[in-house]
């Protein structure tokens, strides 16, 4: 197995300087200005195995802000915390087809329950449901939740907070949209403040792989078997992940790589190989994580390198989970 893993590891580091002059197609998100700052030409990914195998290459030291994968996060919080009936009470499961941020929908869709809670209208509704008086104590189930994850405390990046927070005219219009149907449950302001806190909690590309091994494993640590997230809630959060979880690419995605994945507009892409049934000669075939991180984006807000490079290891490798 050593052997093998140098010989993959020699792999994915030619594919990272395969994919890396892709990210030259792609830009930055600018809509939050700090995050405008990020280099364009970074790409990196990491992959954890159940096996134990460890394959990194490229950038895999640089921090960056967590995003739109955090509503991965406080969707699971939240389904542990208020219970999985009462959160698909309130919000449906069915992909947009439109921009994450996309406020028509929601109005076309008057008084019935937000799309899903990986575009912004249902994960602020979500986070609206999360237990707590203030943001801090909103956000600190969803912390206790990464520590168990990755055996540390994540911190929130102050600068990308307060930047987010001051250039969020587009979420707090749909804050007050879904105060006016109905759809949150706290505050709107701390509401808010809880949302930019959690998508500007700092993490790598090798959190990125172990919250994916986690998942991969149905919610238990595959090191000792522990439950860390219930295997009910991984497996609703997959299937949200695969239908809902590159945005309006996500059928795309799902054709093209074919795994339950999650991305952020800083150009972090967490993906979920399951385990699989056949062909021991796979390297994965008792499933993985893996982390991306690219922040040159394409125009729905996906790493563009980072798809690219997914997509290509999911077909030498068979992850498809089809
Ligand atoms: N914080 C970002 C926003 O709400 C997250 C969006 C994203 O990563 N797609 O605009």
């Amino acid at each position: 197995t050593k052997q093998n893993q140098e010989w993959l590891q020699e792999y994915v580091e030619d594919w990272i300087s395969f994919y890396r002059k892709h990210t030259k197609e792609g830009k930055v998100a600018s809509y939050i200005p700090l995050l405008a700052e990020a280099n364009p030409d970074h790409l990196g990914i990491s992959i954890f195995g159940a096996n134990g195998m460890t394959l990194r290459a490229g950038e895999v030291d640089i921090p960056f802000t967590i995003q739109s994968i955090s509503k991965v996060i406080s969707f699971i919080v939240a389904c542990m915390e208020r219970g999985v009936g009462y959160m698909l009470d309130r919000v449906d499961v069915e992909p947009t087809g439109e921009a994450f941020n996309s406020i028509m929908h929601l109005e076309m869709r008057k008084v019935e329950k937000p799309f899903n809670p990986f575009v912004n209208a249902g994960a602020i509704s979500v986070t609206s449901m999360l237990p707590g008086r203030t943001s801090d104590e909103k956000l600190e189930p969803m912390f206790q939740l990464l520590d168990r994850i990755l055996g540390y405390r994540p911190q929130i990046n102050v600068d990308v907070y307060e930047s987010e927070r001051d250039s969020s005219m587009r979420n707090r219009a749909i804050g007050y949209y879904l105060l006016e149907t109905g759809f949150l449950e706290s505050d709107l302001n701390i509401t808010l403040e809880t949302y930019f806190k959690q998508c500007s909690i700092e993490i790598t590309v090798d959190d990125l792989a172990q919250i994916g091994l986690i998942l991969a494993n149905d919610g238990e640590d595959p090191k000792n078997q522990q439950e860390i997230i219930p295997r009910q809630v991984a497996r609703i959060a997959k299937a949200l992940m695969l239908t809902c979880g590159m945005y309006d690419a996500s059928g795309k995605f799902a054709t093209y790589v074919g795994v339950p994945a999650k991305s952020g507009v800083s150009g972090g892409i967490i993906a979920v190989a399951p385990p699989r049934v056949r062909d021991e000669e796979l390297p994965f075939v008792d499933g993985c994580g893996i982390g991306v991180f690219g922040p040159a984006l394409d125009d729905k807000g996906n790493s563009i390198a980072g798809i690219r490079l997914l997509r290509h290891i999911a077909s030498q490798w068979d992850l498809s989970i089809f």
